[in-house]
């Protein structure tokens, strides 16, 4: 397990102004990580991923026969910072059938006949479930709010001013999440916070390497021109939307490895927090095992 000191360091407080210049996305948060150096951290971190592998195995199975909980994890980040493999790597011990992956894209006509969290609500979790949203919600208070147009597709009523939609925006995405709290659902956001220089690195290796060229688009370089602005939106959305009954992380996100070890503990972690039990056998239902146990045993 990482330390809670540390895991602090990444969860942003409630009511907290986040503007992510303040933010480091290596692998070199603290002094303590400093003087241990890179090599060491890089081991240490592989075996705390491993450790979370089998212990969110078994959470994930523990949550399922509780059947009373959901988990809802939400991947936010600029293209290239690694959320579909931070998702292989994480779930990889998970049985597939208690995990269910959402990959949001530019919204259908049918999305946007009605209202903003609509294709979302639809996607979620049931209880005893993990899903996970690769792109969320959180979009439309992201890109939508990086390019206004593409608000004239959602057709809303009235005038739209600028602050005041953002603003009521964020309070329905608090209010939507407590809700799904309050009836079950624990929600874990992570924004993987990659820098633009890491970013263009990964482009280039795509560009480069004939194997990574199918995941090249050249939609994520006019994206990339808009760095300052997206990293403005997220700064916005992460101070207005992290709240006690759903956190966000900022993880560090320019080495794989740091984050899916941090990803993985905040979930195992998570997880483990509640008080999860198996079904407990009744004297009723103990008589009839044992009952099927004898006529079986005498066949
Ligand atoms: P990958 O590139 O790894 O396949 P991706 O999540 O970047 O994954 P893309 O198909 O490249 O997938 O991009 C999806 C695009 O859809 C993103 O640019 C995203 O901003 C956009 N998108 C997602 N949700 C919305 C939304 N609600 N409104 C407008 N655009 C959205
Ligand atoms: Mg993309």
């Amino acid at each position: 397990m990482i330390r809670e000191d540390i895991i602090e360091l990444f969860r942003v407080r409630a009511g907290k102004s986040v503007d992510l210049k303040d933010y480091n996305s290596g692998w070199d948060q603290t002094e303590e990580m400093k003087e241990l150096g890179k090599d060491a951290l890089r081991g240490r971190a592989r075996q705390i991923l491993d450790q979370n592998l089998t212990d969110l195995a078994e959470a994930q199975e523990l949550l399922y026969a509780d059947d009373r909980h959901a988990v809802l994890i939400v991947l936010q980040a600029m293209d290239a910072a690694g959320k579909d493999g931070t998702i292989k790597h994480v779930m990889s011990g998970v049985n597939p059938q208690g995990c269910q992956v959402f990959s949001f894209k530019k919204p259908s006509a049918e999305d946007l006949d009605h209202n903003f969290l609509w294709r979302y609500m639809r996607c979620l979790p049931e209880r005893g479930r993990i899903g996970i949203f690769n792109r969320s919600y959180y979009e439309d208070v992201l890109v939508v709010k990086v390019h206004p147009e593409l608000l004239t597709a959602q057709r809303l009523p009235g005038d739209v001013d600028g602050k005041k939609l953002w603003r009521r925006r964020y309070q329905d995405i608090n209010a939507f999440e407590r809700h799904l709290v309050r009836n079950g659902t624990i929600i874990l956001k992570f924004f993987l916070n990659v820098s633009r220089g890491e970013q263009k690195r990964r482009f280039l290796e795509r560009l480069e390497r004939p194997e990574k060229n199918w995941k090249f688009s050249s939609a994520d370089l006019d994206e990339r021109a808009h760095w300052g602005r997206y990293m403005r939106a997220y700064s916005d959305c992460l101070s207005a939307t992290s709240t006690k009954w759903a956190p966000w992380y900022v993880v560090p996100a320019d080495h794989k490895w740091v984050a899916r070890a941090v990803v993985a503990d905040v979930i195992t972690t998570e997880i483990r927090s509640l008080d999860l039990k198996y079904p407990e056998v009744t004297d009723e239902q103990r008589a009839l095992l044992a009952e099927a146990k004898r006529q079986l045993s005498a066949e």
